[in-house]
């Protein structure tokens, strides 16, 4: 995980939270479910797409694009980041860039 990453998780309560709710998609593989892997010839990510099956809340969207990730869940509009994001991260070890969170432009 880069350093930022794990800065804001321990600053940040509700992006905390969202990072132990990701653990539990990871203990049960089933869970994060890939839907599509576009990679490059040299085998870098260009954009991928893959569905977090929520026991509360259905089905999630997670896609990467170009270093950029988006989920359709309420929680990512706020913080540009969520469980079901940071569950696909861990499980890939593909992660959001700091500037695609908190570059304002
Ligand atoms: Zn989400």
């Amino acid at each position: 995980m880069p350093e930022w990453l794990a800065e804001w998780i321990s600053k940040d309560r509700l992006v905390g939270s969202k990072f132990r709710i990701s653990k539990r998609y990871l203990r049960q593989s089933k869970r994060i479910q890939q839907i599509s892997v576009e990679e490059s010839e040299d085998g870098s990510l260009i954009a991928s797409h893959y569905v977090v099956h929520s026991p509360k809340y259905g089905r999630y969207n997670v896609r990467f694009d170009n270093g950029v990730y988006i989920c359709n869940c309420p929680f990512f509009k706020h913080r540009r980041i969520c469980s079901h994001i940071l569950g696909v991260s861990q499980k890939t070890g593909v992660w959001p860039t700091k500037e695609s969170i908190f570059d304002e432009s």
